[in-house]
């Protein structure tokens, strides 16, 4: 058994792989980043040369973040799922091209000859919430990352729940209209189809092609994902904007259902809420409390806390790293 005391002088590597961006820090005992790098994924040039770029980053951030190799007890990986936990094997993601069933685990084991441990991104984003942030403490928690799409993670007795093969927390996908749009996923009418960034605005798409004009947006229609962003979206329809009002409550409004599903489900104590939407702090969860009020068991309502995540962009990082510390003495 590793000792406490030694352990709160060594620190772990966290990588969030997305579709995007790899981020990649050295944090220590406490969750604190001492060092943070951000390399663009640049996935289209295929998988081999993404885990040349993750193999390449760690190594300059160790360099960059002066700490020996000897005091990094191992690295944690958020990465897009579904991926097998327990392998270390990444079956399929959707904005990886090419990536199917890649031992990524073993690659990085044969590369740095440390402790490797593989989570879906959203299962790291709650822990780091969960560790760190919002959710210290809190041993039953349910996480919700709100982005370009939906995820989920779900701690139960201060363990993040896995399901039967890994399946488990996929929130996005909830239904919550059984004649709603299609999904990406295949369903019609899932949570992320309404209340994810490109949920939002593919509503908002949908309607400019009814002919419903905004009163206050200005933009062009052909590049309206680049040049369309939330916080404008939600100050206008605040202002009463008739192409965007309906459908930002609407959002809200199956957000609080979903939330209002899982309290009734899992009676958690908290649910934490991450991700660019959160920026919109009171205005978002003063509505959502009422949602949730009006469809929840009174009892389990009352009893849960519905809270904006407190790491902002580095949930998922920190998450990835703390994982190294579930199998020691950590208190977390
Ligand atoms: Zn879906």
């Amino acid at each position: 058994m590793v000792d406490k005391k030694s352990l709160e002088k060594k620190y772990s590597i966290g990588v969030d792989l997305g579709g995007t961006n790899i981020v990649n820090t050295v944090v220590n005992y406490q969750g604190k980043i001492v060092s943070r790098l951000k390399v663009p994924t640049l996935a289209e040039r295929g998988k081999e040369s993404t885990i040349k770029r993750i193999v390449e980053t760690i190594h300059e951030n160790i360099v960059q973040s002066t700490i020996a190799s000897g005091d990094i007890i191992g690295i944690g990986i958020g990465a897009p799922g579904p991926l097998d936990v327990k392998k270390g094997i990444i079956n399929f993601a959707p904005n990886l091209p090419g990536w199917r069933d890649v031992p990524l685990r073993k690659i990085l084991e044969d590369e740095f000859n440390m402790k490797i441990v593989l989570e879906n991104d959203a299962n790291a984003a709650a822990w780091g919430e969960r560790c760190f942030g919002a959710g210290q403490g809190v041993n039953n928690l349910v996480c919700f990352t709100l982005g370009t799409g939906i995820g989920g993670g779900i701690i139960i007795n201060g363990k993040i729940y896995h399901g039967n093969n890994y399946g488990a927390a996929e929130l996005g996908h909830m239904t919550v209209n059984k004649d709603g749009p299609r999904c990406n996923c295949g369903n019609y009418g899932c949570l992320e189809s309404y209340s994810s960034a490109t949920g939002i605005k593919n509503r908002i798409k949908n309607r400019i092609k009814e002919g419903i004009k905004s009163e206050f947006l200005d933009f062009d229609e052909d590049k309206l994902f680049e040049s369309l962003r939330l916080k404008s979206i939600f100050e206008v329809a605040r202002k009463g904007d008739r192409l965007t009002k309906d459908i930002v409550e609407e959002a809200i409004s199956y957000l609080g259902i979903a939330i209002a599903n899982i309290a009734n489900i899992l009676n958690p104590e908290m649910v934490v809420l991450v991700g660019g939407i959160t920026n919109e702090g009171n205005k978002l969860l003063i509505p959502l409390r009422k949602e949730v009020k009006k469809r929840a068991l009174y009892s389990n309502y009352k009893s849960l806390k519905i809270v904006i995540g407190k790491l902002a962009g580095n949930a998922g990082v920190l998450g990835a790293a703390a994982l190294l510390w579930i199998s020691t003495n950590c208190s977390c």
